[in-house]
């Protein structure tokens, strides 16, 4: 056991009430590391509670463990009570506290001791235990190695298995991104082998689309796609009148950006969604195009090399304005 895992073995063995926090509009990851990681001490006798910044979308709603998520914007006061009260604070999939909005605060103001587990680039230091790697495909797989570490890898029941499960498929989009290494089949193998049934995770995630959201992303994808040919860029935006439009649905424009990649020869995406007071931008790349520098940079965000986000409070119009003129010297952000 390294000294890391050392230290938080030991802390575990003397403490009981535990937070795990993760970042605002959880995806896959989020979620499934999370509840992986909740499910595990849960059923070591923990007391352990998931916050999430804000509601999670409905295609997640079935990971094993719901009854332990409690959400930020809708019970602040209990959210706050209990991460002043815990012992251990878990922060995944995230590494800066402004991904979680106003639960940063709060992350702060707890003495509990802080761990973050997570796999995105520069980590800020607000944690006093870190289980960082950046090569890996995702956080439920650093949880997997995690418990592994800590000699309980024959502990982990099915309900664990198909969260972690669930994070690594959708952060791999399903083994295809080349962060899925042989360590990563083998997780998946193992997984299997305990006799979790992987493939309820994959209906679940990619076959529970609404009508609505279909027809979205039809309408996103024939009306709303730009190719800016010269710079190897396809770009997506849809306002919120459009949204509305299509009845839309936390988690209905989630995946969008791929289909902008996937266009033959694309080495750069882009979507732009209009919200309340600002603008979400998601960013997808190739290659050595680093989309975390050019998140960083002019979109107040981050992420990893080839997936990244950020926003702008500015007009959709503008944003997409300062994004066709910074694409045109893509030098700037190539590793
Ligand atoms: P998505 O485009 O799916 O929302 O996010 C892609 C990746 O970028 C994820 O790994 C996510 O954690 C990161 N990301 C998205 N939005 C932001 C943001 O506003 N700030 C930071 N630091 N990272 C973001
Ligand atoms: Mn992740």
């Amino acid at each position: 056991m390294n000294s890391a895992t050392a230290s938080l073995a030991q802390r575990l063995s003397s403490s009981r009430r535990i937070v795990i926090v993760t970042h605002m509009n959880p995806d896959g990851d989020a979620m499934g590391s999370s509840l992986g990681l909740a499910n595990h001490l849960s059923e070591a006798g923990h007391f352990a509670t998931v916050i999430a910044p804000n509601e999670y979308p409905e295609f997640l709603a079935w990971l094993p463990g719901q009854e332990l998520v409690k959400v930020f914007s809708i019970e602040k006061e209990l959210c706050r009570k209990r991460m002043m009260d815990a012992e251990i604070i878990f922060c995944l999939d995230f590494n800066t506290l402004s991904r979680i909005g106003e639960a940063g605060e709060a992350v702060k103001a707890s003495p509990a001791f802080k761990v973050l587990i997570d796999h995105h680039e520069q980590p800020e230091t607000f944690a006093e235990l870190l289980f960082h790697d950046v090569k890996a495909c995702s956080t439920a797989q650093l949880v997997f190695d995690l418990i592994e570490g800590m000699g309980e890898k024959e502990r982990i029941s099915k309900n664990t298995g198909m969260c972690l499960y669930t994070g690594i498929m959708t952060d791999t989009a399903s083994f295809r991104f080349p962060s899925t290494s042989a360590h990563t089949h083998a997780i998946a193998g193992y997984i299997k082998e305990i006799g979790v049934e992987t493939w309820l995770a994959h209906e679940q995630v990619y076959d529970g689309n609404s009508y609505n959201r279909l027809r979205l992303t039809g309408y996103a994808l024939s009306e709303k796609m730009k190719i800016l040919k010269e710079v190897n860029c396809a770009y997506i935006t849809l306002t919120k009148e459009e949204l509305q439009r299509f009845g839309f649905r936390m988690g209905d424009t989630e995946g969008l950006v791929n289909y902008a990649l996937s266009v033959r020869g694309m080495r750069l995406a882009a979507f732009f969604m209009e919200k309340e007071n600002e603008v979400k931008i998601s960013l997808r790349s190739k290659g050595n195009i680093d989309v975390n520098q050019l998140a960083r940079k002019y979109f107040s965000g981050g992420g990893h090399r080839n997936a990244a986000g950020g926003n702008m409070k500015t007009t959709l119009a503008q944003a997409v304005e300062l994004f066709e003129k910074v694409v045109q010297d893509p030098s700037q952000f190539q590793q």
